[in-house]
């Protein structure tokens, strides 16, 4: 077995990608393995560099390090460089390190394998953190009519929609406003599709909003991996729902392909990611 590849990450021991991605090397009779590399801030230029090693394939990126490892990058794709973050780092045959953010196209193709299509809806995401930033330039780059993102403070929301605005030739209706606005109820009513991408759920207790602005023609997804308090009211009030699982094993996919350039065995990854979060819980 060669480390080859591995998550970069403070924390990191909750990750469901070592067996996610193992199984694609093992599908491909491949011998690397995927490691957790638990990094701290003060060890990530440290790590990056190790990464430009002959034999190294590159890594995953997560919390708190998607932004700041860019600078420590030869190279961006320009969804990456719009989002202004990497979770995908590739070494080059040459040792050079390419970033890209694989999280964007995985959540595209987590909605479509529900069958939807964000082009012309309404659209409510919770929170405006990293994930909130690839889910919002997912959607308005597909072309979603209108997207209101809610936050506790409206500040990170608004530097959010306005960086996104910035890679746009479409001109879409945003707004931002807090939890606590009024309005939201409404803003709600109108919407196609409600997506929690705060962490409030995922300890199983809480919701990031009241049940009763929950209609049965939303599709609610949440970002987290299994099914949080928010999305079983969801189901109890006639919505379609939607959790993490599939946006983590789409862009996981996406990432064994630009390490290896061999087709990602989704479904061999989806089940064991599902078997992985079965024996943590
Ligand atoms: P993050 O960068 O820390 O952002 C979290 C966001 O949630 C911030 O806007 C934060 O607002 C807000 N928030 C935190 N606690 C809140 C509360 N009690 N009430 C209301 N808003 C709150 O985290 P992230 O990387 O975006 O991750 C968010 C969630 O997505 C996590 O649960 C993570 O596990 C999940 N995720 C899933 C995938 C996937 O592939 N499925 C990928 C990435 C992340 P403040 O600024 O007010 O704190």
């Amino acid at each position: 077995m060669i480390d080859s590849v591995g998550l970069i990450g403070d924390p990191v021991d909750h990750s469901l990608s070592p067996a996610m991605q193992n199984a694609a090397f093992r599908h491909h009779g491949l011998p690397d393995s995927y490691v957790l590399w638990h990094t701290p801030e003060a060890e990530l230029g440290q790590r990056v560099a190790i990464l430009r090693a002959e034999g190294m394939r590159g890594a995953n990126v997560t919390i708190p390090h998607k932004t700041a490892v860019v600078p420590l990058l030869d190279a961006l794709d320009p969804v990456a460089e719009a989002v202004g973050a990497a979770n995908t780092i590739v070494r080059l045959p040459d040792g050079r390190l390419h970033g890209s953010n694989t999280d964007v196209q995985g959540f595209q193709r987590a909605l479509s394998a529900v069958g939807f299509d964000p082009t012309g809806k309404r659209v409510v995401v919770l929170g405006a953190g990293g994930a909130a930033r690839a889910v919002v330039y997912g959607l308005l780059h597909a072309e979603a009519q209108s997207l209101a993102l809610v936050t506790r403070s409206v500040e990170p929301a608004e530097a959010l929609l306005s960086d996104c605005l910035a890679t746009l030739d479409s001109d879409p209706s945003l707004l931002a406003l807090p939890f606590d606005n009024p309005e939201l109820r409404q803003v709600i009513v109108e919407a196609d599709l409600l997506i929690n991408a705060t962490p409030v759920g995922l300890d199983g207790t809480g919701s990031p909003i009241a049940d009763d602005l929950i209609h049965p023609h939303l599709l609610v997804v949440d970002l987290i991996y299994h099914a949080t308090p928010f999305l079983r009211a969801a189901a109890q009030r006639g919505a379609a729902t939607q959790d993490g699982l599939e946006m983590l094993v789409q862009q996981g996919a996406l990432s064994f392909e630009a390490w290896t350039g061999l087709a990602a065995p989704v479904d061999a990854m989806r089940a064991a990611a599902q078997q992985a979060l079965k024996e943590r819980t």
